[in-house]
């Protein structure tokens, strides 16, 4: 064969292999940007006593319907739980009883109580006298230390076991003048609804709600990535100041901490989570709990739980019950119960 034609022939060759690696070139090219990732739609508003962050996407609807439907939803809950509103916990409150419960109202009481129950009363919703007394009931309440008298009163009328709840009969009355705070648990049921609302209009909705440190995952980010949750300094300036990292593809974290209602007096901090026993802010040495559970309803209640219960062993109960423990004590030492480092990995 003449030398000049097998040159030519590996000319063609280098040809024909340079055109097919720039054409695969400018296809992935294509691609990647034609799958530019959906553009999240945030939304914040005040509710439940704190701001609530809506992000969303969705491929098929209009994420600012999605987000109205969402706060629709987590006002509905407010209303029909604050202790403060016209709901049924306001009327259950007032008229010691009510009968025909609805199955949601049934939900959560029950709920309130496994979980009352679970915690050996660490997280109990019968404070309202306790609340009110301190002055954590509302932004707006005056804020002040009661006096041991008024302590040792409310404390005769709080108590989980003062509740009494039959689910066949859709029964539920309060005994000595107890009065149910759901505090503590309806955020993060509000979150759950507001998500399962989302849900309902497209299922491949993605995105997270965030109602002041309780967040619920609608789904992955771009569908395939976690979500990045800081855990505050407790004692920083700003939420920018973060001190662990979570990464979460569904379900829930939530925080309690001493920061986000409290008075100061005499240099003592008094905060918004009480210690049923003693009436007075729990003084575990816990200044933040963080709970990561299925959802956002048990990791709000186990949070409120797991900062009253304190490093005791107690919290290593709690993994038992889906509730997985980061706590931050006051000499800002961590403390994480056995799974919580899986949530900690990328
Ligand atoms: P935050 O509102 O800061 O997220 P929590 O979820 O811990 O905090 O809820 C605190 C609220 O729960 C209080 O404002 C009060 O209404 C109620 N509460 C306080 N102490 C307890 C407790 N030991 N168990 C259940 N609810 C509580
Ligand atoms: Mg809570």
């Amino acid at each position: 064969m003449p030398k000049g034609n097998s040159s030519s022939l590996l000319r063609n060759r280098v040809f024909l292999y340079g055109l097919l690696f720039v054409s695969a070139i400018v296809l992935l090219t294509i691609v990647f940007f034609r799958q530019k990732p959906l553009e999240y739609y945030d939304k914040t508003e005040y509710h439940l006593g704190t701001y609530v962050t809506i992000r969303v996407s969705s491929s098929t609807m209009s994420p600012v319907t999605l987000a109205e439907a969402a706060f629709t939803e987590i006002k509905r809950i407010d209303d029909k739980f604050g202790s403060r509103s016209n709901g049924v916990i306001a009327e259950l409150n007032r008229t010691g009883e009510l009968h025909d419960i609805d199955k949601e109202t049934s939900f959560l009481i029950r709920s309130a109580l496994e979980i009352a129950r679970n915690t050996s009363g660490a997280f109990d919703p019968t404070l309202y006298s306790l609340t009110r007394l301190w002055g954590f009931d509302d932004e707006s309440s005056k804020k002040r230390i009661p006096n041991d008298k008024e302590i040792e009163d409310a404390l005769g009328s709080t108590g989980f076991s003062r509740i009494t709840y039959d689910e066949e009969l859709g029964y539920v009355s309060l005994v000595d003048g107890a009065m149910i705070d759901l505090g503590g648990i309806a955020k993060g049921y509000a979150v759950d609804m507001a998500i399962a609302k989302i849900k309902s209009l497209d299922p491949d909705a993605t995105g997270f709600i965030d109602a002041g440190g309780d967040i619920g995952v609608i789904g992955p980010k771009y569908g395939n990535r976690p979500w990045i949750v800081g855990v505050r300094n407790p004692r920083g300036e700003s939420v920018q100041d973060v001190i662990e990292y979570i990464y979460l593809y569904d379900g829930a974290v939530a925080t309690s901490g001493d920061y986000e209602r409290f008075f100061v007096e005499d240099s003592v901090r008094y905060h918004h989570i009480l210690d049923p026993e003693t009436g007075f802010p729990s003084r575990s040495g816990v200044i933040s709990a963080t709970v990561i559970g299925k959802s956002t309803m048990l990791a709000d209640a186990y949070a409120t739980a797991a900062f009253v219960i304190g490093m005791e062993p107690g919290v290593t109960f709690l993994p038992r019950f889906g509730a997985l423990v980061l706590l931050v004590m006051e000499d800002m030492s961590i403390f994480r119960s056995p799974g919580f480092e899986v949530y900690q990995e990328r």
